[in-house]
């Protein structure tokens, strides 16, 4: 058996690998459940269609080598990329539980215990992300948030959405959801690694609660009006903890200034307050509701 294939080799070929199946659509392409010939490795196979100059497309394949060489267990490995035919396909690591947004479709809800061993992975993703890489990741939501059977959960995307932007040919368009922007985001303002943060905390309240905080939408400039005039939300706090409501609502603060860092976050009570449960993470992901493996 070949030795198996690591991130830096850069010796992956679109020619040996074979498509298993189709595990997940975006907005940009789909997804696949790839094979390599000669280890036998899984892999996800990301391809996103693109139409854009040359230039831009060297700009992507360089943005995207900065995900390669990240060394941070919290994040999706990327082993390579390949330009052809107007498609950039993009090679990950392969997550056997999919993401956040296909277990809350099992499970309905995650308890407390499991939301704070969830979310000191991805806070720990996000500090490397925000402290040492310099980057905003600017689309997470439960899609971009992975796991496996092994109970690592991985933030994905990191880098994708300002590829999708650039190659829709104008500067500023978003394509995605905008659900999950903060109030200076969805407003047009600047925003940083902070902005981040907002997107954090809406996604620990969904998962917490099975439903995404705010009312439905029925277009932009309703959901825009929401998240800026209306007070942040919290959980019912009849049915959550103390410490998870004081968690969410440091993330939900409106005032960026007043929103905490991912750091600060990561010594937040509510995310020790479970560790003498000793919760199994991965027994967690595997068991819930139809086998994790998608294969
Ligand atoms: P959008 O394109 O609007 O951001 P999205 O994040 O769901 O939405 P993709 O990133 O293309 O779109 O992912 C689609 C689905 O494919 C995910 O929800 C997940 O189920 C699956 N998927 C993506 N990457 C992987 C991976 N590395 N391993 C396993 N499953 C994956
Ligand atoms: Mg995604």
């Amino acid at each position: 058996m070949p030795p198996v294939i690591k991130p830096s080799d850069n010796q992956l070929n679109l020619a040996d690998i074979d498509a298993v199946k189709v595990i997940g659509k975006g907005s940009g392409g789909i997804v696949q459940l790839v094979r390599h010939k000669w280890t036998g490795q899984f892999f996800a196979l990301k391809v996103i269609q693109v139409n854009v100059l040359e230039s831009v497309r060297r700009q992507i394949a360089r943005e995207l080598k900065i995900n390669q060489c990240s060394q941070c267990p919290f994040l999706v490995v990327c082993y390579q990329c390949f330009y052809d035919n107007g498609a950039i396909s993009i090679v990950l690591e392969y997550m056997d539980g999919g993401s956040l947004a296909d277990l809350l479709k099992k499970v309905r809800t995650i308890p407390e215990p499991h939301l704070a061993a969830i979310c000191k992975q991805v806070l720990q993703g996000l500090i490397y992300l925000h402290h040492e890489k310099h980057i905003i990741h600017r689309d997470l939501k439960p899609s971009n948030i992975l796991i496996n059977h092994r109970g690592e959960v991985k933030i994905s995307d990191f880098g994708v959405s300002v590829i999708l932007t650039k190659s829709s040919g104008q500067r500023d368009t978003f394509i995605g959801t905008y659900n999950y922007m903060s109030p200076e985001r969805i407003s047009g303002g600047n925003h940083g690694y902070i902005s981040d943060i907002w997107s954090l905390g809406l996604v620990m309240l969904e998962c917490a609660t099975g439903q995404f905080p705010y009312p439905p939408a029925d277009n932009f400039f309703e959901l825009l009006q929401a998240v800026v005039e209306q007070p942040s939300p919290c959980p019912p706090p009849d049915r959550f903890s103390q410490e998870f409501c004081s968690f969410v609502s440091a993330c939900l603060q409106k005032n960026p200034n007043d929103r905490q860092s991912a750091g600060a976050l990561l010594k937040h009570p509510f995310l020790s307050m479970y560790d003498s449960q000793n919760v199994d993470l991965g027994a967690y992901l595997t068991n819930a509701g139809s086998p994790l493996a998608t294969f």
